[in-house]
């Protein structure tokens, strides 16, 4: 029988007091009520760190999404919210990002435990949600709209942003509270309602983001949540004709299909999928520091970020120094459980998404790629070996070793397709031209790096690059003020940066004539 986790038990939280007031699981937060899912079911939440439970939580049906829709799409046509002054709506924002950074230490034991993440590292993420509600909690009481000169004095054009209305906002499990914050701050910010779906397999910081909400006064109504997978509750939110907007961050597959239920009802889509992040080394570049971020880019969170730098395009004249640096310092990478401090990296997020994994590595294996390290899941054997910490039982949880894969050539998949775990492969160029060419050949586009200490190569070099984010001379860093999003099939439309706000406004032109005249055209005679 699995024990309780040990870093968080949504059943001792207070703020979930009404989740689990009795024997029935309610985290569906409908009009600003704890619910059950309508046909009992119930989902149990594994840490996979270590196999724990960490709670049960209602799994919903299309049914409860529709009562869920129903509320949003009243709340909104009710139109109080939407009359709220921006300024008093920015308000509520700043107040989750007191109440997430008071709250700090449940919030991210939260996040660690339904996803087995480092504590330190959930740390860090509550600092950057905090810091999104922040910006556009700030944004929000700056939006004045626009005005345009039509060249007459007699005239007068604006431009009003309005809300868009209901909003689904579907989210992933690899920064669960992350990639709901980039969506609910700005839906609010600019008098949306919304119901959200958490990825099933965590749900318990979008939980206390709910108290959160209402604490700081978002009025019932406007912010609904459900939880439980796609497919059992997810399809309305692309479907329902009492949508306005669904906007997405997943996987390519699931985008798709989104994209085409949303198209029958033609609703406002913003899409962020996958990504196939180029890291392109030259020579010149500092070694050691390409190798350190290299490092970085590939296996932090154990590659499970949709920007990692998952394939690594280094010069040929570099690469055997290079490779060998990369296998020497990856071999002795730590990997453990949330509170283990040796570990510098933790599980992946099931074991289903674990044989995802290891499949993609078995076929580049298969089409002549060379497995230089790793290219296994960890085992109990492995807690007190090169990657063990001796504290984490590798067996007990759902860990993958750190894989680099030497030899990739493009008519291989595992230079195409989005591994999302520990695995980097590795590709070579001689000129600027190859380099490039290689960086851009992949269907995807979301973000790419170049390391150079040649400041007009780098330029050239980031110009070309058809990536929605390029970092020269480091890797992964934001900025809630900068527009994250993807070209080509990493998605369409951008989070974050004004241009975040704007995906969940409309913009109407009122054009007012202070002197009307008549036409004098029509039927005079
Ligand atoms: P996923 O597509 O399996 O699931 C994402 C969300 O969609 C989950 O909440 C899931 O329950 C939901 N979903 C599934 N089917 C649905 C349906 N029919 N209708 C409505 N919702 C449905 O993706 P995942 O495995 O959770 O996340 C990993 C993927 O997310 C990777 O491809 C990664 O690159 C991508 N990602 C992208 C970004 C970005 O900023 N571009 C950020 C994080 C993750």
């Amino acid at each position: 029988m699995s024990t309780q986790n040990t870093l968080f038990d949504p059943t001792t939280t207070d703020y979930l007091a009404g989740v689990h007031a009795d024997a029935t699981a309610k985290s569906l937060f409908i009009n600003g009520r704890w619910e059950a899912a309508a046909n009992g079911e119930t989902r149990t939440i594994i840490c996979p760190a270590d196999g724990s439970t960490v709670g049960v939580v209602s799994e919903a049906s299309d049914e409860d999404t529709i009562r869920a829709i129903k509320v949003a799409r009243e709340t909104f046509d009710a139109g109080e919210w939407t009359a709220t002054p921006a300024m008093e709506r920015g308000k509520i924002l700043l107040r989750v990002a007191t109440f997430i950074r008071d709250n700090k230490e449940l919030f991210a034991a939260a996040e660690s435990a339904d996803t087995g993440k480092r504590y330190e590292e959930s740390e860090a993420d509550m600092d950057d949600i905090a810091n999104a509600f922040d910006y556009f909690g700030t944004l929000a009481s700056h939006q004045a709209g626009r005005v345009v000169d039509p060249g007459d004095p007699n005239l007068r054009s604006r431009i009003d942003a309005e809300p868009v209305g209901v909003c689904g906002l579907i989210t992933p499990w690899n920064y669960p509270l992350l990639q709901v914050s980039w969506k609910v701050a700005p839906a609010i910010a600019a008098g949306n309602t919304f119901v959200l779906k958490q990825a099933e397999l965590t749900p318990h910081t979008a939980m206390l983001l709910m108290h959160a909400l209402k604490e700081s006064g978002l009025p019932d109504g406007v912010g609904n949540l459900i939880t439980g997978a796609g497919a059992n509750c997810g399809n309305p939110l692309s479907q329902h004709p009492a949508v306005d907007m669904v906007s997405f961050t997943g996987g390519l597959v699931t985008g798709k299909l989104i994209a085409k239920n949303a198209a029958e009802t033609v609703k406002r889509t913003a899409l962020e999928l996958g990504g196939k992040n180029p890291n392109v080394i030259f020579a010149d570049a500092d070694f050691d520091v390409a190798v350190d971020n290299a490092l970085n880019g590939a296996f932090f969170h154990s590659g499970q970020v949709c920007s990692a730098g998952s394939r690594i395009i280094v010069e040929e004249s570099l690469h055997d120094k290079f490779i060998d640096a990369m296998v020497k310092r990856t071999n002795n990478i730590k990997i453990g459980g949330p509170t283990d401090e040796k570990a510098e990296t933790g599980p992946l997020i099931s074991v289903q998404h674990r044989d995802k994994v290891a499949a993609y590595v078995d076929k580049a294996r298969e089409q002549g790629a060379k497995i230089l390290t790793g290219g296994r899941a960890a085992t109990s054997e492995d807690t007190n070996g090169q990657h063990g910490t001796g504290t984490t039982d590798l067996g007990a949880g759902v860990y993958y070793l750190p894989t680099i894969i030497d030899g990739a050539t493009k008519d291989m998949d595992c230079v195409h397709d989005e591994a999302f775990g520990p695995v980097v492969t590795v590709e070579t160029f001689t000129t600027e031209a190859e380099a490039i060419a290689t960086a851009n050949d992949t269907e995807y586009g979301l973000a790419g790096a170049v390391w150079t200490s040649d400041a007009g190569k780098a330029e050239r070099v980031a110009r070309a690059l058809r990536h929605g984010t390029i970092w020269i001379n480091d890797f992964h860093p934001y900025l809630p003020q900068a527009e994250w999003g993807g070209y080509k099939q990493s998605g369409n439309g951008r989070e974050l940066g004004p241009t975040g706000l704007a995906e969940y406004q409309e913009h109407k032109h009122v054009y007012q004539n202070l002197s009307p005249a008549s036409w004098d055209q029509f039927g005079l005679s």
